[in-house]
C-alpha cells in the first residue's frame, strides 16, 4: 500500500481496513487486465465470456499534475496510473494535508472576492456575484463538485447527485431556463429479494416482511410524526440532535434499523449509530419518494451544474479557473491572499475577501495559522466527518427495469437503492423495451474503506457485485449489460452525524474576518443541492455586507485623509 492510500485523506488517522474490504482490495492482480484506451481505464470481466467494460473514474490520486518546481524539496512524483476517466485530482490536496512545504509567490493579481470551489455552492455564488469583481478556482478540470452528469450511449445518467423536492431550488433552476420534470413515482423496495412497488403508500402490507415487522414500521412512522419536530424549541431539538438515531429506533426491532442502515448511508452519510436522532426523526416526511413534488432531470441535479456553467460562461468566462487547486488562504492585513497551483505553477492573488465552497476536510488544512485565528471554529471542522461513496452506472443495450425512479433496499446490501436514469423522459415505458438504459446504483462504503477505493480492483469487485445482485433481481439482466461504470469519491458527503446540525454548524458558517463558508457542509441537516444553494445564498449576503461596511470604511478614511 503507498504512502497516499495508507492515509486516511484529510482526516490524519490511518484507516484500518476491515477484513472484509481488505479480501476485496486485495483480489488477485490477473483478475482484471487494464487497458489504456485514450480516455478511459477500462477492465475486462473476469467472469463473463462476452466482455463487460468496466470503467473506473474519480479520485486518482496518483494521476493529477503537482507543482513540481515550486515543491520545497520533495521528491519528483511517480509517473502515475494510466489516464482515467473521469478522475478527481487530489494529489495536491494530498500534499497540503501532509504538510508539504510550498514556495508562496507574491500576490500577481488582485480582485474583489476569491470563491474556493466550483462545486454547485461555489457556482451558485459566483452567480450570485456575476456583476461583481471575483476569482472561482475549481481544482477539477470541470465544475459541478459531487453533482456532475455523464453520457453512456446519449444517455445522461448522474455521478452523484440525483434529485430533489425543494422548492428553493427548484426556483433556482426556473430561474436558469430549465423545465422541471417531476418524477411522480413513489420508491419501490426489495426485501429478501422481493420487489414491493410503492413501498411507503401501502406497499408495505403486501411485502414479505414478517406482521411484527410491519407494526414496528407503522409504529415507528406514527411516534416520529407525533413528535411534531417543527414545534419543538430549539433546546428540544439540539436535545434530540446529540442521541444517535440508534438509540431513538431500538424499540422498534431490527427490520426498522436494517431499513435506515442503508438509506441513512445513501442519504446523509451514516449508519443509524452515526445518524442524528433529529435528522432520523425528520425522514418520516420525505423518506421512500413520499415527498410532493420530486424532481429531477437524466443525469440527476448535475444537469443544473451545466446550465449554471453555460450561464457563468457567458457572463464571466474569465473568471472562471478550472484545474486551479488551492492550496493556501492567508490573512494578511485587510487582505487575503489565496495561493493556487495551475498548469505546474503557483500564484497569489490577493483580494478583499474569500469564499470557502470546499469541504472542510480540505479547507482546514488551508487557512493558514487556523488555530490561532479561531480555535473554535477549527475545531468544530475537525469535528465534521466524510463518507467515501461510490456509484456504479450499469449500462444495458435494452431495458432491465422500469418499474419506479428509485428503488431500496435495506441493509444488508451492496447497494443501498438504484434509480433509472432517464425516468422522467420514459415514465414507466415498458412497449420499447429494446431501448438502451442505465440503472444508477448507490454504493455507499464505510469510512474505514476510503484507502481501498482507490484501487481499482476493489471497485470493480463492487461494481461486479452491483451486475450480479441485479441479476438475481432480474435474471437474465448480465446478460444485456455493455458496460459499468464505477465513479469513485473519497469523501463526498459529510456524516450528519449527532451534534452536527444544531452544535457544529453554527460555528462552521461564522465568518473568520474577510473568509467565508459556503460548502453545504456547513448548513447541518442533510447535504442536498438544495442545501449548496442555501449556503451560497447566505453567503453572497455576508460577503455583499462585509464589502458594503469595508467600501463605507475606505471612503471615510479617503474623505478624512
Ligand atoms: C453519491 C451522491 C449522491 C447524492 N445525491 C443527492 C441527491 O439525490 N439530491 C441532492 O440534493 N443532493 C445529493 N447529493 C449531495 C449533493 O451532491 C451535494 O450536496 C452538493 O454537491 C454540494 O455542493 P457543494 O458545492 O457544497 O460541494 P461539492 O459538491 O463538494 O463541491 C466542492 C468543490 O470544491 C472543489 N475543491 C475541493 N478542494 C479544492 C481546492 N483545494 N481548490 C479548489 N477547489 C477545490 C471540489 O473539487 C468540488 O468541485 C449527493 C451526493 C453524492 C456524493
Amino acid at each position: 500500500m503507498s504512502e497516499l492510500d495508507s492515509k486516511c485523506p484529510f482526516h490524519g488517522s490511518a484507516p484500518e481496513l476491515s477484513s472484509d474490504a481488505a479480501a476485496e482490495a486485495a483480489a488477485p492482480a490477473n483478475s482484471a487486465q487494464p487497458t489504456d484506451s485514450s480516455s478511459s481505464y477500462s477492465l475486462m470481466n473476469p467472469t463473463r465470456r462476452d466482455a463487460i467494460k468496466f470503467l473506473v473514474g474519480g479520485a486518482v490520486v496518483a494521476a493529477c499534475p503537482s507543482p513540481i518546481a515550486a515543491m520545497q524539496g520533495s521528491p519528483a512524483p511517480s509517473a502515475g496510473a494510466a489516464s482515467s476517466f473521469s478522475s478527481e485530482i487530489n494529489k495536491i490536496c494530498h500534499m497540503v494535508r501532509d504538510g508539504e512545504g510550498f514556495q508562496i509567490p507574491a500576490p500577481s493579481a488582485q480582485v474583489e472576492t476569491v470563491i474556493i470551489g466550483g462545486g454547485p455552492s461555489g457556482m451558485i455564488a459566483a452567480y450570485r456575484m456575476q456583476g461583481r469583481d471575483f476569482l472561482l478556482l475549481e481544482k477539477e478540470p470541470r465544475l459541478g463538485g459531487n453533482a456532475i452528469p455523464e453520457k453512456w450511449n446519449d444517455l445522461w445518467y448522474a455521478t452523484g447527485s440525483a434529485y430533489n423536492a425543494n422548492e428553493n431550488l427548484k426556483g433556482f433552476a426556473m430561474e436558469l431556463g430549465m423545465d422541471v420534470p417531476l418524477i411522480q413515482s413513489v420508491d419501490a423496495c426489495i426485501y429478501k429479494d422481493q420487489l414491493t412497488p410503492e413501498f411507503w403508500k401501502g406497499g408495505i402490507a403486501k411485502s414479505n416482511y414478517s406482521d411484527a415487522a410491519k407494526k414496528n414500521f407503522d409504529k415507528f412512522f406514527k411516534d416520529m410524526k407525533a413528535m411534531n419536530l417543527d414545534k419543538l424549541t430549539d433546546a428540544e431539538k439540539a436535545k434530540l440532535d446529540a442521541i444517535a438515531f440508534s438509540d431513538l429506533i431500538e424499540p422498534y426491532g431490527p427490520e426498522v434499523k436494517a431499513w435506515f442502515d442503508n438509506f441513512g448511508p445513501n442519504n446523509w452519510g451514516a449508519v443509524t449509530e452515526d445518524t442524528s436522532a433529529l435528522i432520523g426523526a425528520e425522514v418520516v416526511d420525505w423518506v421512500g419518494g413520499l415527498e410532493e413534488g420530486r424532481y429531477t432531470w437524466e443525469g440527476g441535479l448535475g444537469r443544473i451544474s451545466l446550465v449554471l456553467e453555460a450561464a457563468l460562461m457567458k457572463t464571466s468566462k474569465e473568471k472562471l479557473q478550472r484545474n486551479a487547486t488551492v492550496i493556501q488562504i492567508e490573512q494578511k492585513g485587510d487582505k487575503v491572499l489565496v495561493t493556487y497551483s495551475q498548469d505546474d505553477k503557483l500564484k497569489t492573488v490577493a483580494a478583499k475577501a474569500a469564499v470557502m465552497a470546499c469541504p472542510k476536510f480540505i479547507g482546514k488544512h488551508l487557512i493558514k495559522g487556523i488555530y490561532q485565528i479561531d480555535q473554535e471554529h477549527a475545531d468544530a471542522m475537525d469535528e465534521m466527518r466524510y463518507q467515501p461513496y461510490l456509484v456504479v452506472n450499469l449500462c444495458y443495450n435494452s431495458v432491465v427495469y422500469n418499474g419506479s425512479y428509485d428503488t431500496n433496499i435495506p441493509a444488508p446490501c451492496v447497494m443501498t437503492d438504484f434509480v433509472v436514469a432517464d425516468w422522467v423522459s420514459q415514465h414507466g415505458n415498458n412497449k420499447e423495451t429494446k431501448r438502451p438504459q442505465v440503472l444508477s446504483c448507490y454504493v455507499p462504503r464505510a469510512e474505514t474503506q476510503r484507502a481501498a477505493l482507490l484501487k481499482d480492483e476493489f471497485c470493480v469487485s463492487l461494481g461486479q457485485k452491483c451486475l450480479d445482485q441485479m441479476d438475481v433481481w432480474f435474471p437474465g439482466s448480465k446478460a444485456k449489460a455493455a458496460e459499468v461504470r464505477v465513479f469513485r469519491r473519497g469523501h463526498p458527503m459529510f456524516l450528519s452525524a449527532p451534534g452536527v446540525t444544531t452544535r457544529v454548524a453554527p460555528k462552521l458558517r461564522k465568518p473568520m474576518g474577510n473568509i467565508f463558508f459556503a460548502h453545504s457542509d456547513t448548513e447541518g441537516g442533510v447535504t442536498e443541492f438544495a442545501t449548496a444553494l442555501q449556503a451560497a445564498d447566505r453567503v453572497t449576503k455576508e460577503v455583499t455586507a462585509y464589502l458594503g461596511k469595508k467600501a463605507a470604511r475606505e471612503s471615510v478614511r479617503v474623505t478624512v485623509g
